[in-house]
């Protein structure tokens, strides 16, 4: 039996490059980017300025089917396909989100790829980086702090402190903190509250910094976020209390995208990143549009199954940043369809074609929405060494029996070698097929109805169901003019209905809609379904269990 390197000895073999050479490579002057270690380096913002006039390249959008706990390879595969694009002589740049600490301490592991379709230094990118999700949560813990003590030194603004939405955030899964009571102790130690801890990366700030197209758009928004309402239930914001200033302060450098490599050296630009499932999924305009003035082509990724992640960016990211996808991937393995074909965990190694069959209908229902947002589909099988042949030609048959182009993606196995031909695929697509992108719904569309929108046509439900509480939110919202926001979903990312057990292409199910929470600085209302949680916990025994650090200073375990 052959055995496979680990990601991190993968990487910690690798030659990189000098960050310099990559910055030249993209034909960036030395004034506008900055060095953090010798394989990091953060770009101007004035970049945007200088490549006004260069045409933007392709934008080429990686998402997958509904995952495994494990993830589908998305990442790995949007790397891959970025080194691919290289080697047959398309300049491509990846473009990531950054890595929390919550998935990699706790269950997912860390998210720079996997194999030989990596970015690098994956060991910081996976840990504390160039500390962009540092300063959010700082940013964030500011806040907090500045609406506790106005309500302590006399309360001007009159809020109640019974409705105060705005929570405290920290990287990591920590349940402990989900419901907490703060001030407790006396006068001097504020007034008490109930308060309660998100993960950052489904933070709001987080949102902004990812939607933001500016300094000034940055600030703009951060004004704007809903902190508190006050006792006549008028909201309260970020602006009323003045923190914008310090706020954009805090996330000044962090806004300057980091520039990386891959283990090919292919350019990566990985920059700001939510949630898919708690928020919406898709790392910074900012870095995507520098990207595609940078390169001919842009991968970049967006979290979990398109259900989420891709309907996200289409419906929020796209439409705020004013980018057109020339194609999307959908990243499929044999065995996560054979998972949505009934085939229980401990059997997913195992043959099974009549598992796989009825599997299909998952990425049936995808192919479906993407077609129903006009933009051209490629299916990329990522391929996993245990995959039998006839299970990879049986996925490759039913798409071109049902008109879909698909390739294969060795690309965790042999790097960008492994993925010309799904780059030849994607390149065809984006020169021949039509394109009519355009979002789900306008954004005159009630709330109301763009949720019921994205449920039926995305997830494939019969109906929705607001309970009272988001009832009662959906015309209180409406009525303080928010009702012409986009909708940011949060639900489970193993189903398309918001049971996570539901697996394959659900039918005749309802979505319940327990309550809305308005993200009117991110710019758009987020509707939480079934018990999504906003601060995730650990597992009985989380990955950080494996790690540690070697007597000369080196990481171990880190996937
Ligand atoms: P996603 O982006 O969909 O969450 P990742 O690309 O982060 O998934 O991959 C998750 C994990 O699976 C990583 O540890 C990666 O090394 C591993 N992986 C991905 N593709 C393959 C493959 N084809 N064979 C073996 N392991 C893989």
């Amino acid at each position: 039996k052959t055995s496979y390197k680990s990601d991190i000895e993968i990487a910690q073999e690798a030659a990189m490059l000098p960050i310099s050479h990559i910055a030249g490579l993209l034909g960036i002057d030395e004034e506008d980017w900055e060095p953090y270690g010798r394989y990091k380096a953060k770009l101007s913002l004035n970049l945007f300025q200088k490549l006004e006039t260069k045409q933007e390249g392709r934008v080429v959008l990686v998402t997958s089917i509904n995952p495994t706990p494990a993830g589908e390879g998305k990442s790995t595969v949007t790397v891959g396909l970025g080194q691919a694009f290289n080697r047959i002589g398309k300049q491509a740049v990846v473009a990531l989100r950054e890595p929390s600490l919550g998935p990699s301490m706790g269950i997912k592991g860390g998210a720079a790829g996997g194999g030989y379709s990596q970015v690098m230094p994956m060991e910081e990118i996976n840990l504390h980086f160039t500390g962009d999700i540092h300063a959010i949560t700082t940013a964030n813990n500011a806040l907090a702090a500045l609406i506790d003590n106005h309500i302590h030194q006399g309360n001007t603004l009159h809020i109640d402190p019974r409705k105060v939405v705005w929570k405290r955030v920290l990287d990591m899964n920590d349940r402990a903190l989900r419901q907490i009571v703060v001030g407790l102790g006396g006068p001097l130690q504020g007034v008490p509250r109930e308060d309660g801890f998100d993960i950052t990366v489904a933070s709001e700030i987080m949102a902004i910094f990812c939607l933001s197209t500016s300094v000034k758009d940055l600030k703009n928004r951060l004004a704007k976020m809903v902190i508190a309402y006050d006792y006549s239930d008028r909201p309260v914001t970020a602006g009323d209390l003045g923190a914008e200033g310090a706020l954009t302060l805090l996330l000044k450098d962090a806004l300057m995208p980091n520039l990386v490599q891959t283990l090919e050296n292919t350019p990566a630009i990985i920059h700001g990143g939510p949630f898919a499932n708690i928020a919406h999924g898709c790392n910074s305009i900012i870095a995507t549009k520098l990207a595609s003035k940078l390169g001919e082509i842009v991968v970049t990724e967006s979290g979990f199954g398109a259900d989420l992640g891709a309907e996200k960016f289409l419906n929020i990211k796209a439409r705020y940043g004013s980018i057109k996808p020339s194609a999307v991937v959908v990243v499929a393995t044999v065995r996560a369809l054979k998972m949505h074909g009934g085939l229980a965990k401990d059997q997913l190694a195992d043959v099974n074609m009549d598992a796989l069959k009825k599997g299909m209908p998952n990425l049936e229902k995808h192919l479906h929405t993407l077609k129903q947002f006009g933009v051209p589909a490629v299916v990329a099988i990522n391929r996993f060494v245990n995959d039998d042949q006839q299970e990879v030609d049986f996925i490759l048959q039913w798409c071109s029996e049902n008109g879909v182009k698909a390739a294969e993606a060795n690309v965790w196995l042999n790097g960008g070698s492994g993925g010309e031909e799904l780059a030849r695929t994607v390149l065809h697509v984006m020169e021949t097929a039509d394109n009519t992108y355009k979002p789900l719904y306008e954004l005159n569309l009630p709330l109301e109805d763009k949720i019921r929108t994205i449920c039926q046509n995305v997830y494939g439900a019969d109906d929705v169901q607001f309970s009272p509480k988001a009832l009662k939110q959906l015309s209180q919202f409406t009525s303080l003019g928010w009702g012409m926001l986009p909708v940011c979903m949060a639900k489970t990312q193993y189903s398309l209905s918001d049971d996570p057990k539901k697996l394959g292409r659900p039918e005749k199910f309802t979505i319940a809609i327990r309550e809305l929470k308005a993200s009117i600085g991110a710019g758009f209302i987020v509707a939480l379904t079934g018990d999504v949680m906003t601060m995730p916990g650990l597992p009985k025994r989380p990955a950080a269990m494996d790690m540690d650090v070697t007597d000369d200073g080196k990481a171990a375990g880190l996937f």
